[in-house]
């Protein structure tokens, strides 16, 4: 196949993309990620607010009840020694910001101690728990000697909260890398890879390799839309070949179909050629006899006459005409009449055959003989010739009354530049020429 294409100009494009479908996918997967992260974070922190406020009341919860009774025991019987060191001891429990507790005395106002962590700010969202005091000083009698009021510390609930965050966007945030990169991977890895394949195999295509099939490194048994894809190309490029082989070939018969009508007209021609020049030449000469007819003899006249008078040339003209042929013809017959007729012309054609010389047949048995550049003394010498030519094939003529055998009377006549102006008073001249010699006895010359 010779079919020819322009080389892949975007070879290097194709193969060098300015943007990667991959790469914007994994932008698009981190701007997701980014904002799913930013609410994940949002909802798992106030989860994490909520439960550390939890996780610190059921600790203010165990600490009232692991000090409850020891406290109540400790104002009961009005220890105040025992009752500090209980208090300090709750107050340096971990989950505790403040620690107030109220003793009831009978009678009196309630007397407050409390304690507190330095630094520490009024709560407002710590946990806070207040419980009464009880104290059974025996079975049955139960009194309130007091109340406890224990508040969180919110800062520790605070310093809490900043590390379950810290947790929280750490994990997300590996989590959206991972994500980001395994999608990366996964979409590199299944689609980019094959499509720039894909890209540069159709880059490289040219119909001079279009038999080189498509051929993805995948798995034969995965059947996706890249597995049609790479179906669909080596389908097109089957057809595709397919049809610039079959246009090939009818090129190829097209041409030798054009060879060969180039030969036949060729042929025609030619052959049209040689018929047209045997026409001319039948046109130009007498079937009889193969001469020049009248036709012929009326073209070469006017152009030897006018050469004659430009160039002051002699032109000489011979009138000949065969003596009693019609007595020959009821003689022989008129078939012997024709065949006398060739031999006469066969003669005429023998004696002037010099370049220029030109003899017609003016009709019946009348020859005329047009000598350019032939002065009428030459001329005459040539009909002599002539005469005696015939007489030396002796045909025979035994109805003639000046000879036995064939004669011919020939009047001439010669170009006469001050007297003629027209070949026609020349040709005129010769046949009064002719004339005499028929009058003055036939077989003979006059001019
Ligand atoms: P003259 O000596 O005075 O010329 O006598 P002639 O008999 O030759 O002249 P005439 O003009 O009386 O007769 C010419 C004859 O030539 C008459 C005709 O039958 C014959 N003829 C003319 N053309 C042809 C031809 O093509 N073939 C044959 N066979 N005869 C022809
Ligand atoms: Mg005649
Ligand atoms: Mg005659």
């Amino acid at each position: 196949m010779n079919v020819n294409t322009s080389a892949p100009a975007t070879s290097a494009s194709a193969q060098r993309p300015s943007s990667s479908l991959g790469r914007r996918l994994v932008l698009a997967t981190l701007g997701f990620c980014l904002l799913f992260t930013a609410a994940t974070v949002g909802l798992r922190t106030w989860l994490a607010w909520e439960d550390g406020r939890s996780a610190m009341n059921a600790e203010l919860v165990l600490i009232d009840q692991v000090f409850q009774s020891n406290l109540a025991k400790a104002i009961w019987e009005m220890d105040s020694d025992a009752l500090e060191t209980q208090l300090d001891s709750v107050a340096m429990a971990e989950p505790v910001g403040r620690v107030e507790l109220r003793i009831f005395r009978a009678g009196r106002a309630p007397e407050v101690i409390q304690r507190q962590r330095p630094q520490q700010q009024p709560q407002h969202r710590a946990p806070v728990l207040q419980r009464r005091l009880t104290y059974e000083a025996y079975a049955g009698a139960r009194e309130t000697v007091g109340e406890l009021r224990l508040e969180g510390d919110e800062g520790l609930l605070w310093k809490r909260l900043v590390d379950d965050v810290t947790n929280i966007i750490i994990t997300q945030v590996i989590q959206s890398l991972l994500l980001a990169g395994l999608i990366m991977w996964m979409f590199n890895s299944t689609v980019t890879l094959h499509v720039r394949r894909i890209a540069q195999h159709l880059t490289r295509l040219s119909p001079e390799n279009l038999d080189q099939t498509l051929r993805l490194d995948r798995s034969v048994k995965r059947q996706d839309e890249l597995s049609l894809l790479e179906a669909g190309i080596n389908s097109v490029q089957l057809k595709l070949s397919a049809y610039l082989e079959r246009q090939h070939q009818d090129e190829l018969a097209l041409a030798a179909h054009r060879d060969r009508l180039a030969e036949l007209v060729e042929e025609r021609t030619a052959e049209l050629r040689t018929a047209n020049v045997l026409l001319e030449e039948l046109s130009r000469s007498d079937p009889l006899t193969g001469l020049a007819n009248r036709r012929h003899f009326d073209e070469i006249k006017e152009v030897e006459f006018r050469r004659a008078m430009r160039l002051a040339q002699p032109l000489t003209v011979l009138m000949c005409d065969v003596d009693f042929f019609k007595r020959y013809n009821d003689h022989y017959g008129h078939a012997q009449g024709d065949q006398c007729l060739q031999w006469v012309a066969d003669t005429l054609k023998y004696v002037f055959a010099r370049a220029g010389e030109l003899v017609a047949r003016l009709g019946g048995e009348e020859f005329v003989v047009l000598l350019p550049g032939v002065d009428a003394e030459s001329a005459y010498r040539s009909a002599v010739r002539l005469q005696q030519r015939l007489a030396e094939r002796a045909l025979p003529h035994a109805a003639s009354a000046v000879s036995p055998q064939v004669t011919l009377s020939i009047g001439l006549a010669g170009f006469d530049a001050d007297s003629m102006d027209q070949f026609e008073q020349l040709l005129r001249r010769a046949d009064e020429a002719l004339y005499r010699a028929k009058t003055q006895g036939r077989n003979r010359i006059s001019d």
